[in-house]
């Protein structure tokens, strides 16, 4: 099985500048960026620079520098939008939807950093 990735997803338009968006981190390997329809106070997606269609993708795909790199700037990002227990933020939850089946609508790996108030249980 291979993966194929459509370079017209919104993320990758995202990524070339070519919709706008407000990034609240840009590194080498990670780019975040506040989910136009935030599900809690802080909703932010923190999505990889590489062409990844989804988590199994990124992870046979990317190089160790890349995964090392993109979860280090996902915990990044929660210690800045202040979410960490560390920092009395209370916590946070990850999400990533792979594929069909988990309701992936944006086909460019990402993962949802959900905090500000309690979460409900994991699976509606
Ligand atoms: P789901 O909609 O089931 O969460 P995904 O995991 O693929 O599916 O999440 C895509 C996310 O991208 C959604 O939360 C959506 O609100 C967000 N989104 C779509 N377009 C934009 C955009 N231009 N800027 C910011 N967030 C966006």
């Amino acid at each position: 099985m291979s993966y194929t990735y459509d370079e017209q997803n919104i993320f990758a338009k995202i990524l070339r500048g070519e919709i706008p968006s407000k990034p609240v981190f840009d590194d080498r390997f990670a780019y975040a960026f506040p989910d136009i329809t935030p599900q809690r106070p802080t909703h932010i997606l923190v999505i990889p620079k590489g062409p990844y269609r989804c988590y199994d993708h990124f992870m046979t795909a990317a190089s160790d520098a890349e995964i090392v790199g993109f979860f280090k700037a996902v915990a990044e990002v929660a210690k800045q939008q202040g979410l960490s227990e560390a920092h009395d933020g209370k916590g946070y939850r990850l999400i990533t939807n792979s594929g069909a089946h988990s309701h992936q609508e944006v086909p460019h790996f990402h993962v949802h950093l959900l905090g500000g108030a309690p979460v409900g249980p994991l699976v509606s």
